[in-house]
């Protein structure tokens, strides 16, 4: 019978979340969706050096505004917790005894001195099967003086024994046929001198005790693959491995190597989901979210990156991914990331959102910026006008704030050197207009014909009344701008850019 699907994102709280992890995330609630099954959360936090407080709050923040929620998490409990695995740490270690006693894993007391004697002797140096027998272990000391060293509290590790000259093969569901020799396999450590597992055991106990079915991650962990094939037949439990997905990497905009969040702070985007503040150095790393991303926006990027449809479509919400969804569409080939169709595909996501989903976004961004809106209706109108040249959510308040408040600033520069006392004249008589017209289109042909009456080219008007109405060289068409206005507020602009201009 075919095991039910149960999925699972494991993150390490150890810092701010890469677009990466988001996607694994992703992949596997679209699939774990898709399938009717469970998506878990599970913290993988048993390397104590490389715990960061708030790093979980964090990370259950990121996916809560992705809209990627768990069915089981240290949040939201479930029937096969604990989910952080510091709170596991008891079951472990019987796993790394029945191996030791089974000759799968063994005891090492070497040092850290008498390793880096090692590394430093042979830079390229693995604790494996070429090796171990030179080293302090229990395959190398009689069993007597194993037993001293236990008995006296020498620290020691359990690693794992991989086999010689054996390969380890497997069937990857995007990869098909994956095969490593087991002479390049170091013996991993299992279990550290401080009684915790490392990652290598811990995911192995848990993916079994919380019945995984399904390993999406990242091809990063492809390399450990071998190693956990091995313990899960070492522990008994081969009929009950889960299948294993090995995701694309996520490549720099150049193609070369994976891409990193030094990449991001060198090319100037970000590479987290949501701001990160380091709570040791209390350094900020910008997030897509704060930079003004729409969540939807994010996930459908995020999806593209290894995944299409089998056409050439590109916008999808989150339903829409889960009904489309299949592994095999995934590509083994990683996935360039490109920071402007990132923009791009936020752009189509505003370009198509309703004014009303907007106004509580823009209505904020404002308010942070000191400009109360009172008007619903007045602020939705504002933003089916704009929304079409906004790439970022921030890009709404520049866009918007000054049909609220007027320019405090105008660039008259570009005008002011041209500027005539007949131009002067022409914006008085304009301004007297204004009131008689509620159509763009009547308005604009009102101003050709003034301007012919006064000899002067509208397209030399027409900047300038930008300018007085925007404070800048930017907005959707000038009339509709004036009209939105009010009659009244559009000609007070006018009236207080010809008192600059004189
Ligand atoms: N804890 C690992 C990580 O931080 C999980 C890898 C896996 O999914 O097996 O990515």
């Amino acid at each position: 019978m075919e095991k039910k699907v149960r999925v699972r994102f494991a993150p390490s709280p150890t810092g701010g979340l890469h677009l990466g992890g988001v996607r694994t995330a992703l992949f596997n609630y679209l699939f774990a969706k898709k399938n009717n099954g469970t998506f878990i959360l599970r913290v993988e936090d048993t390397d104590q050096t490389r715990f960061v407080e708030g790093a979980e709050e964090y990370i259950v923040a990121c996916l809560a505004w992705c809209g990627i929620s768990p069915d089981e998490s240290p949040q939201v409990g479930g029937n096969y917790g604990p989910y952080r695995q510091s709170e596991r740490k008891d079951t472990y270690k019987q796993y790394a005894e029945q191996l030791i006693a089974d000759g799968y894993a063994y005891y090492a007391f070497d040092t850290a001195a008498e390793l880096d004697a090692k590394r430093k002797e042979f830079p390229n140096f693995l604790y494996g099967q070429a090796t171990r027998m030179d080293m302090k272990n229990s395959l190398t000391l009689s069993e007597e003086e194993v037993q001293e060293l236990l008995a006296k509290g020498t620290p020691y590790v359990v690693r794992i024994r991989v086999p010689e000259d054996e390969h380890v093969s497997f069937v990857d569901l995007i990869r098909g046929h994956v095969s490593f020799d087991t002479n390049l396999v170091d013996d991993k450590v299992l279990l550290k001198a401080d009684g915790m597992p490392t990652y290598h055991l811990a995911v192995v106990a848990d993916d079994r005790a919380m019945e995984i079915s399904h390993i999406f991650r990242g091809e990063e962990w492809l390399p450990s693959a071998p190693v956990h094939i091995l313990l899960w037949k070492y522990l008994g439990w081969e009929d009950e491995m889960p299948k294993w997905v090995h995701l694309p990497l996520i490549l720099k905009p150049d193609g070369n190597g994976k891409l990193s969040k030094r990449d991001g702070d060198r090319l100037g985007f970000p590479v987290y989901a949501q701001n990160w503040t380091d709570p040791k150095t209390g350094d900020l790393t910008k997030g897509f979210k704060e930079l003004g991303f729409m969540p939807e926006a994010f996930i459908n990027l995020l999806a593209m990156l290894g995944w299409n449809d089998g056409s050439d479509r590109e916008i999808f919400n989150m339903e829409e991914l889960i009904a489309s969804f299949s592994i095999d569409r995934i590509s083994k080939a990683g996935a360039k990331f490109d920071f402007e169709k990132a923009k791009w595909y936020n752009h189509e996501w505003i370009k198509h959102a309703e004014a009303a989903k907007l106004a509580p976004l823009v209505a904020a961004q404002l308010s942070e910026n000191g400009i109360q809106v009172a008007d619903g209706v007045y602020l939705e109108k504002v933003i089916e006008m704009i929304k079409d040249r906004c790439h970022l959510l921030t890009d709404f308040l520049t866009q918007s704030a000054y049909f609220f408040v007027s320019p405090k600033d105008y660039d008259l520069s570009a005008v002011k050197p041209k500027w005539t006392t007949a131009k002067t004249a022409f914006y008085q008589e304009f301004a007297q207009e204004l009131k008689n017209f509620d159509t763009a289109t009547a308005l604009e042909d009102k101003f050709k014909e003034l301007a012919t009456a006064h000899e002067i080219k509208p397209g030399e008007l027409m900047l300038p009344f930008r300018i007085m109405l925007v404070g800048g060289k930017f907005g959707p068409g000038v009339f509709d701008i004036a009209l939105t206005l009010g009659a009244d507020e559009a000609i007070s602009r006018i009236n207080y850019a010809l008192e600059a201009l004189n």
